[in-house]
This record gives C-alpha cells, sequence and structure tokens, in this order.
C-alpha cells in the first residue's frame, strides 16, 4: 500500500486525488490547506492523517478545535508546509497547491528524496532548472498530474531508446476561442470563469481563458521533456480528446486519449506503473464524430505569447512572467482589472525584466516579487482599469 501527503487537499485536484485514495486504497499521512479549515478537518478525520497544515495562520486556532483529541499534529505558514515534504515513510507527495508558494516545499521534498506528483504548475515554470536538477541529482521520481504532461510520459512509455522529434501539446482554446481583442474587451469574472471542458480552481480557469495556462505548459514541458521551444507544437483542439503526443525520428506519432477528466492523470501518477479501474466516463469517439485542430491565436492571446518569448529567453523571465500572472489574475478576480489587462501587465513585466540568470532559489523567489510588485503599482496608478 503506498502512503501519500498533498498539498492542496481541499482544491479541485486536491479533493480528486482524495477520491483516487479512498477507492484505491491508498493511506495519506499528511494533509495541507490554506485556508479551508472546516474541509481539511473533515479530510483529515476520514482519512486518517497524522498531520494537518493551515497555511493562514489566524486560522490554526479554528482548526485546533475542529481536531481537539485526535492526536492530529498541526503545523501552518510554509514552515509547516516544509515539515510535510520532510516526512519519512511517505512514498509520493502529491503538490496541488495553486502558485509560486509551491516552489520551496517541491525543493524541500526532493531534499528529502521523496517523489513527487507535481500539479502545481507554477512550481516548474519559476524554477524548472533547480527542480530538475534536484530531482535528477537526487534520484526522485516528478509524476505527472497536468494531463497534457502525463499525456506526453504516458505516450514515451515503452520508447525510452527512441529519439523524440517533437511534441503536440494541445490546448482547448478556453471559453474565448476564435474572440478578437475587441470581442474580449468586456469580458465579465464569470464569462472568464465558465470553462467548456474542464472543471478546475478559479486560477487555473482564468489561465485557460487567456491562454497563459498553455504558456506556462508549454514551459513546464521544456524542462520535463528537455526540449527545444522549436520542437513544441501547440495545437488548438476544442473537444480535449487528444491530451497531447509525441512525434518520434519515424514521424510516428503516438497520443493519448480519454474523456476529459483529470481523475485519470490523477490516478496514473499516483499508482504508477499500474493501469486500474478509474471511475470515469468510457470514451465514445463516435459519440464526438469528428475532432478539430487549429492553431493558436498569438496576437489575441499575449499571455501564450509571452511565455513562449520567457522560455526562450530564459534566466529570470519565466517567473517573471508567471509572478506577474498571479498577480494580475488575482486582481481581475476581485473585479480591480479588466480581462484583456492581464495579457497586458504580463507583456509588459516581460518587456520591463532585465534578465538575469538563475543561480538559487533566491534569484527566483526575488524576480516573482519584483513581478508581482510592478503590477500591483501598475494597477494601483489606475494604469489598467
Ligand atoms: P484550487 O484553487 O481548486 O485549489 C488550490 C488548493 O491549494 C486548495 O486546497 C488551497 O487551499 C490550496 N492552497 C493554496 N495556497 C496554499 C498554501 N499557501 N498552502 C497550502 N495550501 C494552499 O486549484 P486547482 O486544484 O485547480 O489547481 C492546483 C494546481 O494544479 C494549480 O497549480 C493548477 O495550475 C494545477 N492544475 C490543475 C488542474 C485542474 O484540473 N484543476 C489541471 C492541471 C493542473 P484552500 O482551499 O484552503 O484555499
Ligand atoms: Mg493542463
Amino acid at each position: 500500500m503506498k502512503t501519500i501527503t498533498i498539498l492542496g487537499s481541499t482544491g479541485s485536484i486536491g479533493t480528486q486525488a482524495l477520491e483516487v485514495c479512498r477507492e484505491h486504497k491508498i493511506k495519506v499521512k499528511a494533509l495541507a490547506a490554506h485556508s479551508n479549515v472546516k474541509m481539511l478537518a473533515e479530510q483529515v478525520i476520514e482519512f486518517g492523517a497524522e498531520y494537518a497544515c493551515i497555511y493562514d495562520e489566524n486560522k490554526l486556532g479554528e482548526l485546533e478545535k475542529l481536531l481537539c483529541g485526535r492526536g492530529v499534529d498541526l503545523l501552518t505558514g510554509m514552515e509547516g508546509l516544509k515539515t510535510i515534504a520532510q516526512l519519512d515513510g511517505v512514498d509520493i507527495m502529491l503538490n496541488s497547491v495553486v502558485g509560486m508558494v509551491g516552489l520551496v516545499p517541491t525543493l524541500t521534498a526532493i531534499e528529502h528524496g521523496t517523489d513527487i506528483a507535481l500539479a502545481n504548475k507554477e512550481t516548474l515554470v519559476a524554477g524548472g532548472k533547480l527542480v530538475i536538477n534536484a530531482a535528477k541529482e537526487k534520484g526522485v521520481m516528478i509524476y505527472l498530474v497536468d494531463s497534457e504532461h502525463s499525456a506526453i510520459f504516458q505516450s514515451q512509455q515503452g520508447n525510452s531508446m527512441n529519439r523524440v522529434k517533437g511534441i503536440i501539446l494541445t490546448a482547448s482554446g478556453g471559453p474565448f476561442y476564435g474572440k478578437t481583442t475587441e470581442e474580449l474587451r468586456g469580458v465579465t469574472v464569470e464569462q472568464a470563469l465558465n470553462h467548456p471542458n474542464w472543471s478546475m480552481g478559479n486560477k487555473i480557469t482564468i489561465d485557460s481563458a487567456t491562454l497563459m495556462n498553455k504558456g506556462l505548459e508549454f514551459i513546464e514541458a521544456m524542462w520535463l521533456f528537455d526540449l527545444r521551444p522549436e520542437q513544441i507544437e501547440i495545437v488548438v483542439h476544442r473537444e480535449s480528446v487528444i491530451h497531447s503526443a509525441v512525434e518520434y525520428e519515424d514521424n510516428s506519432v503516438i497520443a493519448q486519449l480519454g474523456v476529459p477528466d483529470m481523475k485519470i492523470p490523477i490516478q496514473y501518477a499516483l499508482l504508477y506503473p499500474n493501469r486500474v479501474h478509474c471511475d470515469v466516463k468510457h470514451l465514445s469517439l463516435t459519440d464526438y464524430g469528428r475532432l478539430t485542430f487549429a492553431k493558436p491565436d498569438y496576437d489575441t492571446f499575449k499571455c501564450l505569447t509571452a511565455c513562449i518569448k520567457a522560455v526562450t529567453a530564459g534566466g529570470i523571465l519565466p517567473a517573471a512572467v508567471n509572478g506577474a500572472n498571479e498577480q494580475a489574475v488575482a486582481a481581475f478576480l476581485a473585479g480591480k482589472i479588466s480581462f484583456l489587462a492581464i495579457g497586458e501587465l504580463v507583456t509588459e513585466v516581460l518587456e520591463n525584466t532585465e534578465n538575469k540568470e538563475i543561480h538559487n532559489v533566491d534569484d527566483i523567489l526575488a524576480a516573482d516579487s519584483a513581478a508581482r510588485e510592478y503590477v500591483a503599482k501598475r494597477i494601483e496608478e489606475g494604469q489598467y482599469q
């Protein structure tokens, strides 16, 4: 029986991962959330976790009350996440928090020698080189939860001796596929949160609407599969049935298909290399009838272009565009800026950041903070309503 810990257990990925744990009898040793104490406490009780971390210190008292007398070790803040990342007797730590805050716990777990199941894409975008090098050095496996990267990994099974020519990274196109910049001017938060195929947390849903999500995945793919930008083709595939594909030396393309349901890649990451029953719908290709493919619109969806430019230049720029995006998305969700402002702010940060090499985690955190401050200041100045 595997033993896991989950950072971000109350979110979209975290709750689905717990369903997998329930069905496949995976032992859960520790759980962490940001502020949803009630759900966290319920999960800790149901799964018999020995450690519970609530990141928001102000909620610790409430958690104490809810778990009183159960012998659970209670933790808080970054120190709490790091404690979980260093627990012994853990096979996999699932990192499914949202945002750059996941970077330090990931590095801590790798340092400890614990394998990672990674959903938290911001970690690899900002700290790709450090994370990948540390994992190689420690012989730690990174199992991929994001459906596209899981599909690429799955399409490589049994092909380790063959040269990868490139990958096809599929994109649903989000709720605003085919729209012009003019048509996107008045977009509301509600419209942006209405994703056609996937039900996910708010931040990634907005990232999917701006196509930032595909930009983040492009960067993630480069690090995970050791690819150059020109080896990755982004293809808009509205139906989200082909979850991505790998092209080999002989021009054969191997893809992974399935209904759009995160349970499949979550379960594959947690139970690898086993394929066992998964509680999702059967894929009926005849129900779909036809699958469609198109090029993305790089002019309208500025975030995607900014990510590709950032990773092509390298250094701190991916961390900067990610930080700018996190700050801008939070402002959009809070009703402070328009939808189009997200892409404009991300582009502005890309163009105004002086690039530097990354030597350590502090360089990444500094780039992230500088980008966030820049965006916060521009919004405060009233430039981007
Ligand atoms: P959600 O917003 O649904 O959930 C985020 C989770 O992280 C919540 O449990 C939240 O706790 C927790 N959290 C946030 N900040 C902290 C913190 N500082 N310390 C501890 N816990 C924290 O996000 P998703 O599940 O949708 O996404 C999670 C990650 O997975 C993102 O990086 C996303 O890009 C990636 N991903 C998601 C997919 C999806 O289908 N949802 C698909 C592929 C990748 P609380 O509830 O208390 O706020
Ligand atoms: Mg994805």
